[in-house]
C-alpha cells in the first residue's frame, strides 16, 4: 500500500513541515471558496450557505489544530516510579494509516476535516467518500496536494457494496462518520482486527425551550438547528420540548418563520432550504411525516415534498402532537422535519430528552444561566449548546461526539488530534548499580525491609 510505505518519511519530517502543508492548504481553500462551494452543491443539491458552512468549519478545522496541535502532541512529562532517580514520559505516535469512512451529508467536511489532524500527527489517511458524493472528497485532496501533500499520503477508494469492509483490512485506525447500523459493523470489524476507531453516529438530538427565553432569538436558533442542511445533520435538532406556558406563542411564532423560508436549489445565496440527498432519502423523511399525519400529529407547517421543484425536496416541516408509536418519534429522521412536545416543567423536559436511545447533542434555552446549565448537566449527550443550536461544530477547542447509541469517541479538541496516535510511556530510572529493579534485591534483612515500608509511610504523607 503507497499510504504504509509514504508514512515514515512524513512522520520523521516533523511537525513544522506537516504544519506548513495545512497552512497553505488552509490560505487556498479560501481562495478557491467558489469552485468548492460549486463542487459541494453540485454533487448534494444543498444550499450555497450549507456549502459555506463546510468551509468555513474546514478552514476553522485547519487553524485551530495549526494554533494548538503541536501542544497536543508534545510529550508530556509525568511523575516516575521514585521521584528525582526516575522520569516518565508519555510520548504520542502516530498510527500509521488511517481510514476514514464519510458520509453524503457533509462530503466536503467530514472527510478533510477529520483528515487534517491525523496528517498532522503524522498519518498517512485513506478516505472512502460516500459512494453518492465522490468528488468533494476529491477536490480536498486536490488542495491538499497543490499546498506541497505527497499524493500518498492522502488515498482516495471509491465505490460501494463492499469497500468500506475492505479498507477496515488494511488499515491501523478507522474512524466512522454515518448511520448506528453501519457504525456497528464497523466496530465489529475492527474489533476482529484489534485496531482502534471512532464512531461518530446518528442522533436525535432535543431541544429545551423554557418560560423566560427569548421566543424569538430561540425561533431562529431552531431554524438554523432543524432546517439547515435540509436537516441532513448528525446533531440536527428533531424534538423541542416548550414549557407548556409559552406553547402556543412559540409554535405560533416558529412555524410563521417556517414558512417564509425560501426552499430550492440555486449559486445563489438566498436560499434557505436545499434539495435532500436522494429521492429515496426524500421519500424515507416523508414516510416518518406521513406516518404520523395519519396516526394523528398536527403539522403546523410545511409537510409537502416538493417534486415540482426538484427529486429531493421536502418543505421544512413541523409536527405536534406526537406520540411514541409514530416513527418521527424515536427513529432518526436526518430531514427537515421537527417536532413540537408540550412540557409542565423542565424536569418533564430532562426525562423525556433523556428517553432516546441516542446522546448526540442537545440545546438549552432557559430563563437563565444558572437553569440552563443546570439542565446541559442532566442532559445524557455529548455536547449542549446553550443559547445555540449547531455552535459545537465550530467549537473546535472542546470535544465533540456521542453517548448511547450515538457513538464511541470524539472529534475536534485534544482528543480529535490525539485519537489519530498511541501513547507510548518512556520510563527512565538515573539510580546507579542496576538501576529501579535493582531495590527489591536489596530488601535482604528485617532492618531493610523497615526501612523501606517507614520511607513509604512518610511518601503518603507528603503526597
Ligand atoms: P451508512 O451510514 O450506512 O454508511 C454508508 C457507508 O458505510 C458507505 O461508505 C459504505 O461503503 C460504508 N459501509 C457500509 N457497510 C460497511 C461495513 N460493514 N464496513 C465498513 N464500511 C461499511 O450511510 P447511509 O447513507 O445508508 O445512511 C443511513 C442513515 O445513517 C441515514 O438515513 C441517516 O439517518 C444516518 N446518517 C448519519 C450521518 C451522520 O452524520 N451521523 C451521516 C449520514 C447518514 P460500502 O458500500 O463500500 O460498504
Amino acid at each position: 500500500m503507497r499510504a504504509r510505505q509514504a508514512q515514515p518519511a512524513w512522520e520523521r519530517k516533523g511537525w513544522t513541515a506537516r504544519a506548513a502543508v495545512v497552512k497553505r492548504f488552509h490560505d487556498l481553500l479560501l481562495d478557491r471558496n467558489a469552485r468548492v462551494f460549486d463542487v459541494i452543491q453540485s454533487e448534494t443539491g444543498k444550499a450555497r450557505r450549507d456549502a459555506l458552512a463546510e468551509l468555513v468549519t474546514v478552514a476553522g478545522t485547519a487553524r485551530y489544530y495549526l494554533a494548538h496541535g503541536k501542544h497536543h502532541l508534545e510529550d508530556k512529562a509525568r511523575q516516575g516510579a521514585v521521584p528525582a532517580f526516575t522520569q516518565a514520559d508519555v510520548v504520542h505516535r502516530p498510527h500509521g494509516v488511517v481510514g476514514l469512512i464519510t458520509p453524503w451529508n457533509y462530503p466536503f467536511l467530514l472527510p478533510i476535516g477529520d483528515a487534517i489532524p491525523a496528517l498532522l500527527a503524522g498519518n498517512a489517511v485513506v478516505v472512502k467518500p460516500s459512494e453518492l458524493t465522490p468528488l468533494s472528497a476529491e477536490l480536498g485532496r486536490e488542495l491538499l496536494l497543490e499546498s506541497g501533500l505527497d499524493p500518498d499520503l492522502l488515498g482516495i477508494v471509491h465505490g460501494y457494496g463492499d469497500v468500506g469492509a475492505e479498507l477496515i483490512r488494511h488499515v491501523n485506525y478507522v474512524g466512522f462518520t454515518g448511520g448506528t447500523e453501519t457504525g456497528r459493523k464497523v466496530a465489529i470489524a475492527a474489533a476482529e482486527r484489534l485496531i482502534p476507531f471512532s464512531l461518530e453516529l446518528g442522533g436525535k438530538n432535543p431541544m429545551v425551550i423554557l418560560q423566560g427565553a427569548p421566543l424569538d432569538e430561540a425561533a431562529t436558533g431552531l431554524a438554523a438547528g432543524a432546517f439547515s442542511n435540509s436537516g441532513q445533520t448528525c446533531i440536527s435538532i428533531e424534538r423541542v420540548y416548550v414549557e407548556d406556558s409559552i406553547f402556543d406563542e412559540f409554535s405560533k411564532r416558529f412555524a410563521d418563520r417556517a414558512a417564509t423560508m425560501k426552499i430550492g436549489w440555486s449559486n445563489s445565496w438566498d436560499i434557505d432550504v436545499g434539495s435532500l440527498i436522494s429521492g429515496s432519502h426524500a421519500a424515507k423523511v416523508m414516510s416518518h411525516v406521513e406516518d404520523a399525519a395519519q396516526r394523528g400529529a398536527k403539522i403546523l407547517a410545511g409537510g409537502r415534498r416538493r417534486e415540482d421543484i426538484g427529486p429531493a425536496f421536502v418543505e421544512p416541516t413541523i409536527l405536534a402532537d406526537v406520540r411514541d408509536d409514530m416513527k418521527v418519534s424515536a427513529q432518526e429522521t436526518f430531514g427537515p422535519v421537527v417536532s413540537l412536545y408540550r412540557v409542565g416543567s423542565a424536569d418533564e423536559a430532562i426525562a423525556l430528552a433523556n428517553q432516546s436511545p441516542f446522546g448526540l447533542n442537545a440545546t438549552v434555552w432557559g430563563r437563565n444561566a444558572a437553569q440552563a446549565q443546570r439542565i446541559a448537566r442532566s442532559l445524557d449527550v455529548g455536547s449542549v449548546a446553550i443559547n445555540s443550536t449547531l455552535m459545537i461544530y465550530n467549537s473546535f477547542d472542546v470535544p465533540m461526539g456521542g453517548v448511547k447509541m450515538s457513538g464511541i469517541g470524539r472529534r475536534h479538541g485534544e482528543p480529535g488530534i490525539l485519537r489519530y496516535t498511541q501513547t507510548q510511556s518512556i520510563v527512565t530510572s538515573f539510580a546507579k548499580g542496576g538501576g529501579y529493579d535493582a531495590i527489591l534485591g536489596k530488601m535482604r534483612s528485617e532492618k531493610w525491609v523497615a526501612g523501606l515500608l517507614k520511607v513509604l509511610r512518610l511518601w503518603r504523607k507528603i503526597n
